[in-house]
């Protein structure tokens, strides 16, 4: 099955079930769009837990496949940490849930007669090496802001260990990192079936080392990890900070890299900003490609969006499919969560029209609105874009000082949704039509100037980075 190291006990009782499932759908909760819990999770149930698999129960196999596909990854992660059990997940139909009410009740009741209802198991093919066989080459849509990376990563896939050592990614939340190290594995094993690749996030890792300590289990540890041809370590950036797991990684990286094994990373910024990393990690990290994935430009999140109507057969009409792309900007899990919020209304029978389906989707957007406040914007920018708060609301205008400015109004309207009025009161403006030319403005260089777009990104992601950290 899956390749991590064994635990004593993979199966969990009946009654824990309930308890589990609920903690992770609270979780899902503060992690997912409203309308997304209540399409896709409010309904689901943890049906059992044997041998290491999960069952999740959906009421059709529309909703299993859906939830295989964009939230695999982010389910197992949330349920591992609930169960506490280094479990693997599979979405199965229960149609029984059908006739359920529409409900975000997690305590809803559970299952008793699990063998009589058809299951449709949609993850056994290649999930072997920690890979999640949905994350194709295939199925990845290269563009503009990801063709270094698609390519530098399609390269060592295909001469593992020949072509770039170590392959380092990175970009923002959502950009399809994760999805590229998964193909690198799956492409891989196609080619050659006895590759042992193994794909694990840094959180997972850390996880396992402090078990090998205690457990006395540390040869086993590094046994796993060093007999590998083909070690993808995802989210690198947590390593910051955690000595032992740098010691272990140095030497891991040492042992893999010297017997001509591939190692590839991907984190949420580039080594030279991942603070508390010692040099001799950084230097390693950053002795191969270093390749970076921006934010999809229009016609890139059209491409996406086209992709995955046509993969899935959703019957979206192209104003609509417009309409998402000029709506949801930075992030192609948002852009997939926007698309199957619109799938999953017109799924009901609901008539779609352009302004409803932007009215929506700019609802969504606005729980970012509820995270961060414009004093956040305000120094974060000052800080990147290297000009003082103080000058930032003053009336300079020095290029730089112009140039922050406009950055701050332009992420106060895109990402925090904010009135004209008040985005130009934050910044100490009575005029709302500055506003109006700063977002043109910003929109039209970010187009030509890749460093701007690059340190905007970069804000964004500081900006929205208490989410990604993980709980230690
Ligand atoms: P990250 O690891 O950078 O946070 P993910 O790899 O998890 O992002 O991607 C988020 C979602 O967007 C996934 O469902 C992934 O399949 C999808 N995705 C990202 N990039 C692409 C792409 N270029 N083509 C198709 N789907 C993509
Ligand atoms: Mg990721």
């Amino acid at each position: 099955m899956h390749s991590y190291p064994p635990t004593d006990n993979l199966n969990i009782s009946n009654m824990e079930l309930k308890p589990v499932w609920k903690n992770v759908l609270e979780k899902l909760k503060v992690k997912v769009a409203p309308e997304t819990y209540e399409t896709w999770f409010a309904q689901t149930q943890l049906v059992e837990i044997e041998d290491g698999i999960a069952k999740i129960g959906c009421k059709n196999p529309y909703i299993a496949s859906m939830l295989e596909k964009n939230y695999h990854t982010m389910v197992k992660n949330m349920l591992r940490e609930s169960a506490d059990k280094k479990v693997d997940i599979t979405f199965v139909v229960k149609p029984d849930l059908a006739g359920q009410t529409k409900s975000s009740d997690p305590s809803a009741p559970l299952f008793e007669e699990k063998d009589e209802t058809p299951e449709i198991n949609l993850t056994q093919v290649a999930k072997k090496q920690g890979l999640n066989p949905t994350y194709t080459f295939d199925r990845f849509v290269v563009g503009g802001s990801n063709r270094l990376a698609q390519a530098a990563a399609m390269a060592v896939a295909e001469n593992p260990g020949e072509a770039y050592n170590p392959l380092f990614v990175y970009g923002g939340v959502g950009l399809g990192k994760t999805h590229l190290l998964h193909a690198i594995g799956l492409y891989a094993l196609e080619q050659n079936a006895e590759t042992k690749v193994m794909y694990v996030p840094t959180e997972t890792l850390l996880n396992e080392l402090v078990t090998g300590i205690r457990q006395q289990g540390m040869e086993r540890f590094r046994n796993t990890y060093r007999e590998l041809d083909i070690l993808i370590l995802d989210d690198v950036q947590f390593i910051a900070g955690r000595d032992t797991l740098q010691e272990e990684f140095f030497n891991t990286f040492n042992t893999l890299y010297q017997s001509g094994k591939q190692i590839v990373v991907a984190s949420d910024r580039p080594p030279s900003e991942i603070s508390k990393l010692e040099d001799r990690v950084r230097s390693r990290l950053e002795g191969g490609l270093v390749a970076d994935i921006a934010a999809p430009d229009f016609e890139m999140r059209m491409a996406i969006i086209n992709e995955k109507c046509e993969e899935n057969e959703y019957p979206i009409p192209e104003a609509i499919r417009i309409t998402i792309a000029e709506e949801v900007k930075h992030n192609i899990r948002e852009l997939e969560g926007g698309l199957m919020t619109v799938v999953a209304i017109k799924s009901t029978g609901e008539q779609l029209t352009v302004e409803g389906v932007r009215k929506l989707l700019r609802k969504s957007k606005n729980l970012m609105k509820e995270k961060v406040k414009p004093e956040d914007v305000i120094s974060t920018t000052s800080e990147y874009l290297g000009v003082t708060t103080n000058d930032l609301l003053s009336r300079r205008r020095t290029a730089e000082v112009a140039l922050a400015r406009q950055v701050v109004m332009y992420i106060l309207r895109e990402d925090l949704g904010l009135p004209l009025k008040e985005a130009a009161v934050a910044v100490k403006r009575t005029d709302h039509t500055t506003v109006i030319h700063a977002v043109e403005k910003i929109e039209k260089e970010m187009k030509d100037d890749d460093n701007l777009r690059q340190k905007i990104d970069e804000i964004r992601r500081t900006l929205t980075s208490h989410d990604a950290q993980p709980a230690s």
